[in-house]
C-alpha cells in the first residue's frame, strides 16, 4: 500500500490522515453493499462486488466459512483499508448477528467512529439500538447515514425525529435530499446551499454520476426541479430547531451528522467518504491500564481485537488483529507480549480482508495488521517495543447460555481439549472449568446460542473432532469470589466454576432464582458481569 510508504513521517504524522471506523447497522440494512460501494468509490477496486457479494453476486470474502454461506451471515470480522483524498480510511467489519455481539463490542474497541447505517423504510431497529448504546458507553462519535433513499420508504423529518428519540443524540442533518424515498434526485449541503443532482448507471456496477451546482447557481434547475422547493423548505425548518452540525458535540457523542444514501446504486456515498475523511476523528493517544495515554509518537504498540481462523480452507491459518496505538509497525520487527513478557515475532504480516490479502510491510496508529499464525496471542494482549505498555482488557460479556461439551470419540481427546483452547483464546467462546467436573469437561458460555454452533463445527471442522454438547439450565451469571463460593456451590441449582481468566462465576436459573438469593444471603459477592 503506498499510502503507508511514507516511513520518514512521524507516527503522529501518519496517524493524522487515518480514520478508523466500523458500520453498526441491523441485518439486512446495507453494510456489505456500503462496504462495496465505499470501496468502490474510494477507487480500491474497479467494480463493486469483487469485494463484497452474496447469493446471486460474487462471493463475499468475509462469508469464508461454509456456514456463513448457508446463513447468509457475516460471523467473522476483518479490515479494509481505502485511500480518499489523502486520507487512509481503515474499516473494520462487524459481525451482523446479535449473537456475535460480543466479537462486535470488540471490534467497537479497536475504532475511533462508528456509522450507523439505517433503511430508510425501517428506521431505528433493535441490533442498530444493540450497536449504538456500545458505541455511546465508548463514546465514539457515529455518522448516520439513511440509507435505500431509492427505495419507498418513510419521512426524512420523520425519521430525524426517530433518531432523536430513540437515540437522544441530536441529529444534525449535513445533506438534505431532494426528492422523498423512492425518488432520490440529490441533495442539498445545508452548510452552503450547493446542490448536488445525482444519476445510478444502469445496473449499479459503476460510480454513480453527479453535477455539483453552487448556491448560486440552484436557481438554474428550480423551474424542472420541483423537489428542490420542498428540500429547501425542510432544511430551514431543521435549522430554526438547532439541527446544525456541530463538531464539538459530535465528536463528544451529543449529536450525530446525518446523511442520505442509497449505497445499492452508489449515491451520496462519494459524500459519505468526504464526511468521513473530514468529520470522523485521527486516532489519538490511546490510555493505557492506568489511564495515562500512550503517545502516538512512543515506541510501536498494539492490542489484539480480534483473532480468526480458517479463513483459507487450504491453509488452516490463524489471523490475529492487532490496532496499532502508537509508533510505527514494521514487518519483521520483534516486540514483547505484556501479557506473557516474552518476545513475539511480526514476521507474517498482512493487512486483510476476507482472502484478499496484502503484505503490510508499514503501519501506523490507527492500522489494523493481520498477524498470520500468531498463536502465541490471545485476544486483548498487548504487544510493544522499548517501552512497555498494557493496554486495558476487552471487557467480556456477561453469558447467558451455557453447555458441557465433550469430544463424541473419546480417543479424540487431544485435538477435542486442543481446539477448545483455540476457540477460547480466539474469544469465540469462554470457557469454564470446575474442580467437581474435572477440569476435562469445560463448560462453555456464550452469549448467543448460534456461538456453540460455531464451537460444534469448527471443531469438527478444523479440529477432527466432533462434540457433544448438553445444555444447562443456568441463563445467568455472577462474578463471585472464593469467601461465597463455597456457600454458593452447596445451594440447590447453583453451580460455581472458574473462567480461564480466574474470575470465579456463580451460575443461577434465572433472575428470580438469583433474587431470591439475594435478598437472604446478603453477605454473598455477586456482582453483575458487562452485559450484552
Ligand atoms: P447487510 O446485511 O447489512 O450487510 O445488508 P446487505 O448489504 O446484504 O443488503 C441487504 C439487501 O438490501 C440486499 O438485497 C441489498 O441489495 C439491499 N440494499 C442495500 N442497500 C440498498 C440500497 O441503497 N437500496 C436498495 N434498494 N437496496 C439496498
Amino acid at each position: 500500500m503506498s499510502v503507508t510508504d511514507r516511513p520518514d513521517d512521524s507516527p503522529g504524522g501518519q496517524a493524522a490522515r487515518r480514520r478508523t471506523f466500523a458500520i453498526i447497522s441491523h441485518p439486512d440494512a446495507g453494510k456489505s453493499t456500503l462496504t462495496e460501494s465505499l470501496a468502490l468509490n474510494a477507487q480500491a477496486i474497479d467494480e463493486a462486488g469483487h469485494i463484497h457479494g452474496k447469493a446471486g453476486r460474487s462471493a463475499t470474502v468475509s462469508d469464508w466459512m461454509g456456514m456463513e454461506k448457508e446463513r447468509g451471515i457475516s460471523i467473522s470480522s476483518a479490515s479494509m483499508q481505502l485511500q480518499h483524498r489523502d486520507v487512509v480510511l481503515n474499516l473494520l467489519d462487524t459481525p451482523g448477528h446479535a449473537d456475535f455481539s460480543e466479537d462486535t463490542y470488540r471490534v467497537l474497541a479497536a475504532v475511533d467512529a462508528a456509522v450507523m447505517l439505517i433503511d430508510a423504510a425501517k428506521g431505528l431497529e433493535p441490533q442498530t439500538m444493540k450497536l449504538f448504546r456500545v458505541c455511546r458507553h465508548r463514546n465514539i462519535p457515529i455518522i448516520t447515514v439513511i440509507n435505500k433513499w431509492d427505495r419507498p420508504g418513510k419521512e426524512a423529518l420523520e425519521l430525524i425525529d426517530e433518531i432523536r428519540e430513540e437515540t437522544g443524540l441530536t441529529p444534525t442533518p449535513v445533506t438534505w435530499p431532494v426528492g422523498i424515498a423512492g425518488d432520490f434526485r440529490g441533495y442539498v449541503e445545508r452548510g452552503t446551499g450547493d446542490l448536488t443532482l445525482i444519476r445510478a448507471t444502469p445496473g449499479g456496477r459503476q460510480a454513480a454520476e453527479e453535477e455539483h451546482l453552487d448556491a448560486d447557481q440552484v436557481d438554474r434547475v428550480a423551474q424542472e426541479l420541483p423537489e428542490l422547493a420542498e428540500a429547501l423548505e425542510e432544511s430551514e425548518l431543521l435549522e430554526a430547531s438547532g439541527a446544525d452540525h456541530d463538531q464539538d458535540t459530535f465528536l463528544a457523542g451529543i449529536s450525530t451528522p446525518v446523511f442520505f444514501a442509497a449505497a445499492v446504486r452508489h449515491l451520496g456515498v462519494p459524500r459519505l467518504l468526504d464526511a468521513l475523511t473530514e468529520l470522523a476523528p485521527p486516532p489519538e493517544p490511546r490510555p493505557d491500564v492506568d489511564g495515562a495515554p500512550r503517545q502516538l509518537d512512543a515506541p510501536f504498540s498494539a492490542f489484539t481485537f480480534k483473532i480468526q481462523s480458517g479463513m483459507d480452507a487450504a491453509h488452516r491459518d490463524r489471523l490475529a488483529f492487532v490496532r496499532v496505538c502508537s509508533g510505527v509497525f514494521h514487518r519483521g520487527m520483534t516486540v514483547t507480549s505484556a501479557r506473557t513478557g516474552r518476545p513475539f515475532s511480526m514476521k507474517y504480516a498482512h493487512l486483510a480482508f476476507g482472502r484478499t490479502r496484502d503484505v503490510v510491510d508499514v503501519a501506523y496508529p490507527g492500522d489494523v495488521v493481520g498477524i498470520v499464525n500468531a498463536s502465541a496471542l490471545r485476544i486483548g494482549d498487548t504487544l510493544f517495543e522499548a517501552e512497555p505498555v498494557v493496554y486495558p482488557p476487552l471487557p467480556r460479556f456477561a453469558p447467558e447460555h451455557f453447555a458441557v461439551a465433550r469430544p463424541a470419540d473419546m480417543g479424540r481427546m487431544k485435538q477435542f481439549r486442543r481446539g477448545v483452547d483455540q476457540l477460547e483464546a480466539e474469544g469465540v467462546i469462554q470457557v469454564l472449568r470446575s474442580e467437581r467436573r474435572g477440569t476435562h469437561v469445560p463448560v462453555l458460555a456464550a452469549v448467543g446460542p448460534m456461538q456453540f454452533e460455531v464451537v460444534e463445527h469448527r471443531l469438527r471442522e478444523e479440529f477432527r473432532s466432533p462434540s457433544k454438547l448438553e445444555p444447562l439450565g443456568h441463563s445467568l451469571a455472577r462474578a463471585t469470589d472464593t469467601d461465597s463460593a463455597e456457600e454458593l456451590a452447596a445451594m440447590a441449582g447453583v453451580e460455581v466454576l472458574e473462567r480461564s481468566d480466574g474470575q470465579l462465576l456463580a451460575l443461577f436459573r434465572d433472575r428470580w432464582h438469583l433474587l431470591g438469593i439475594e435478598r437472604t444471603r446478603k453477605h454473598l459477592t455477586l456482582e453483575a458481569l458487562v452485559a450484552a
